[in-house]
């Protein structure tokens, strides 16, 4: 569905006319380009005290080629820049009457030493004098530890201190700039996170805090292709999001098979024929038919799979709304979302798992919702279902561990879909500006969110939900 607003302001009629009377200007958010550059330009490092993540920091920023600029809280960087053969400089802040472009394209914040409150001024410092030099669409990332990984409780309370100001930059930042808190383990690998919270693809994500656990990391031999040769099961692919991460899935590399109901049986077949046509490589993607919760879903799709030699990747995204509030809410209803959003996944992962159909190493992503998280009026069922997926990530992620695979979730915000479409004018237009961005995300936003948590080199990241929201102030 289009945003007019968005159009309307950001045309050159529409801009002067939102200026004169002080209308929001959502931003145009850059997302990923296959004819563009996914990396470029100059990233602003600071850092709190003992820095733990210079090292493997400048090897991603390398191997990404961004040029780097030391802030004075960043002691060390140069030299350390140097010895690696990197370029790099110390940062000046963008002045207003600078005619040259002076901006930097992101800011990352080391601040996985910080270990006591009274150190929390640095990150004051480095942002109090860089955010206003960041581009639009520009990134900022903060870089911690997981905080009860920390054994002297104040280093526990500085390191959970950094949730606050990583969400608050992100509100402050505007013109599509988005803010997120990585906190990695001791051993963690951190380029797969890096490249994702730094690259357009990341556009609608913002304020969230990610944990990335030591693991072992297949990283991949192309980065443009990271699920080179890997086979997907992505459900409810005939449209909306579904059919958006089953072309992202296949533009990365995968062999991806996408399910929907009969009813959606010829939408199925011609997105998979698009993405067939889009494929360099011939692709071959499939279409099945299914209703997933059908008794027998399970067993029917675990034996097409295993047909096609199994699977690396499982996307539950398939879901319904039936709202009602619940005084009004027939039981069919609620049976119907909680059965198609919740069980159906469980029953499908249960048979798949079971028959080994998902490989060692593979990969669950289940699409929750942030009405999961925050709850809605007239969404009993359908909120009970997407905490549920959430209940259901937290609750695999160690028994998945053993075989190498990690499950997560997405929960989405407000997407311009054909769900979203159905939404009464007044309640569609809160829900879509109600976020840092002011904007609804596109399905591709959850697409690439999805593929980054389904690539190899996510292994350290299992039992997380990462909103793809914008930052909504819902459930925030
Ligand atoms: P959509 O209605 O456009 O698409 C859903 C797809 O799932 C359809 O193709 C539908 O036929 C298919 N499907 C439904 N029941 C099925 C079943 N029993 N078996 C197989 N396929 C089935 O919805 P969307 O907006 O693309 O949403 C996709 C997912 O994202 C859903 O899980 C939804 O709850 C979630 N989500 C969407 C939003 C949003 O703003 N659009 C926000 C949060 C979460």
């Amino acid at each position: 569905m289009k945003d007019r607003y968005l159009d309307f302001v950001n045309s050159s009629f529409g801009a002067g006319f939102a200026r004169s009377i002080g209308l929001p200007k959502p931003e145009v958010l850059r997302r990923h380009r296959p004819d563009r550059p996914e990396f470029g330009g100059i990233v602003a490092i600071g850092a709190g005290p003992s820095p733990a993540l210079f090292d493997p920091l400048i090897d991603v920023l390398q191997s990404i080629g961004m040029t780097s600029v030391a802030h004075g809280s960043a002691e060390g960087w140069l030299p350390r820049a140097n010895r690696h053969g990197a370029m790099s400089g110390r940062f000046e802040p963008h002045r207003r009457d600078s005619v040259a472009s002076d901006r930097v394209e992101a800011l990352i914040f080391d601040a996985t030493g910080i270990a006591d409150s009274s150190e929390l001024g640095a990150i004051y410092g480095f942002f109090h004098d860089a955010l206003r030099s960041v581009a639009r669409s520009g990134r900022v990332v903060v870089l911690g530890r997981p905080p009860e990984t920390r054994a002297d409780p104040r280093a526990w309370t500085a390191q959970r201190a950094l949730e606050g100001m990583t969400r608050s930059l992100g509100k402050e930042a505007r013109g599509g700039v988005s803010s997120n808190l990585l906190q990695v383990a001791e051993g963690a690998d951190i380029e797969g996170a890096l490249r994702f919270f730094l690259s357009p693809r990341s556009a609608y994500v913002s304020g969230q805090v990610i944990r990335i656990e030591a693991a072992s990391v297949t990283r991949p031999a192309d980065w443009s292709r990271p699920l080179e040769g890997r086979r997907a099961l992505v459900t409810g692919a005939a449209r909306g999001i579904g059919a958006s991460i089953a072309g992202v899935l296949a533009a990365l590399g995968a062999h991806v098979t996408g399910v929907d109901v009969p009813q959606a049986s010829d939408a199925l077949d011609q997105t998979m024929l698009a993405i067939e046509d889009q494929s360099p490589s011939g692709g071959a993607h499939a279409a099945l038919v299914a209703d997933i919760a059908a008794p027998e879903a399970p067993a029917e799709l675990a034996a097409a799979l295993l047909a096609m030699g199994g699977i690396d990747i499982v996307v539950h995204n398939a879901g319904i709304t039936r709202d009602k509030t619940i005084a009004k809410m027939t039981k069919d209803a609620w049976d119907s979302v909680i059965d198609i959003n919740l069980s159906a996944q469980e029953r499908i992962d249960d048979a798949l798992l079971a028959q080994n159909v998902l490989h060692d190493g593979g990969r669950i992503v289940g699409v929750s919702s942030i009405s999961g998280i925050a709850g809605n009026l007239g969404q009993t069922n359908y909120a009970t279902s997407k905490a549920g997926v959430i209940g259901r990530v937290s609750s695999m992620a160690g028994v998945l561990r053993a075989r190498g695979m990690t499950i997560n979730a997405v929960a989405p915000g407000f997407i311009e879909t054909q769900m979203t479409a159905k939404i009464p004018f007044a309640i569609r237009e809160a829900g879509r500006r109600m976020n840092s961005m002011s904007q609804g995300g596109q399905p591709v936003d959850v697409a690439e969110t999805v593929a980054w948590l389904a690539s190899p080199a996510s292994a350290g990241i299992s039992g997380q939900v990462v909103r793809v929201c914008g930052q909504s102030l819902i459930g925030a």
